[in-house]
């Protein structure tokens, strides 16, 4: 039976490690303010920044949301993220991702500057990463780094399959797996005898959006399994790309949903927030 990667409790510890390096950099006379821009009123994502809001409160930072109607203009937006760009009190942008139809969500991220833009999200952020150089890492493949490390899985030379080449997940997974000295394998949905690919895995990490997807079968006994999924069914009960019970079975190490991946995409987000306050 596989060891439970705890997300809840590693999520935890960050952000009582960023808590206190606040505090400090408070002491030096800096101070952190977060501004969260959510367009529309979908419910996910309203939850998702009253999160955000709340973890910002217990570290220590300020946020400011920005509340704006679904008939929003994409100029409206680009207007206010100009002006939080050129507000010094400001020190990270978050725009609620997805934003209406009408709004390019690819220009909106580009108009957030690199200096603020604590999502990761900015072609600046992943240049930057591809190419080792310093700058904001999307926070889902960072928590995904900190499970492993705080959980003392080793990385350097071992097998690592991703199953998934979103431009939020996969592929800077890749990168970062890579920059651990993993040997890096990117699935998608072309990928032929995916069965096989994943059985390669030491590591086998899955964001693939299809819920109970990978099921004991893709699993190579002993591997550690991150499950990046997040599904919610009509009774609210939460499940993720893989077929947890099979997994478990084959697995040496796995992440739990809920409480695995989830809870330290906005410990990392908080990560991102206090490395931009020492900017
Ligand atoms: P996307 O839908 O953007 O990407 C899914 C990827 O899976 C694509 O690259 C796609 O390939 C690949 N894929 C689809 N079908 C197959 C298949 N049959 N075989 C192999 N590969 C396939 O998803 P995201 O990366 O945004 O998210 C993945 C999951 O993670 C979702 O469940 C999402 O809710 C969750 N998530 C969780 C987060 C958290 O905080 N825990 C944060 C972000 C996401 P192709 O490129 O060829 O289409």
């Amino acid at each position: 039976m596989a060891a439970i990667i705890d997300g809840k409790r590693i999520s935890a510890e960050i952000k009582e490690e960023l808590k206190e390096q606040v505090a400090q950099l408070k002491e030096a006379g800096a101070e952190g303010t977060l501004a969260v821009i959510q367009v529309g009123d979908d419910p996910a994502s309203g939850v998702y920044v009253r999160n955000k809001k709340k973890a910002c409160e217990y570290i220590g930072i300020h946020s400011r949301a920005f509340e704006l109607p679904a008939s929003a203009t994409q100029k409206e937006l680009l207007h206010l993220i100009a002006d939080l760009n050129a507000d010094d009190s400001v020190n990270g942008i978050l725009v609620q991702l997805p934003v209406p139809d009408h709004i390019d969500e690819k220009t909106i991220i580009n108009a957030i500057s690199p200096d603020k833009d604590v999502d990761g999200f900015h072609p600046e952020s992943v240049g930057s990463l591809t190419i080792g150089q310093p700058g904001f890492v999307s926070c889902t493949p960072a928590g995904i780094i900190e499970l492993l490390k705080r959980s003392n899985v080793e990385i350097d030379g071992k097998e690592c399959v991703i199953v998934g080449r979103s431009n939020i997940v996969g592929k800077p997974m890749a990168l970062l797996m890579l920059r651990e000295n993993a040997t890096v394998t990117v699935a998608h949905s072309h990928t032929r005898n995916l069965k096989d690919v994943c059985k390669r895995a030491d590591i086998l990490i899955v964001a693939v959006g299809k819920k109970e997807f990978i099921t004991g079968e893709y699993i190579k006994p002993g591997a550690v399994v991150i499950d990046v999924g997040i599904h919610r069914d009509e009774n609210n009960k939460l499940s993720g790309d893989v077929k947890y019970d099979e997994a478990e079975q084959k697995a040496s190490m796995i992440t739990p949903v809920p409480g695995g991946v989830g809870p330290m995409t906005i410990a990392m987000l908080m990560h991102n927030c206090v490395e931009a306050m020492t900017r």
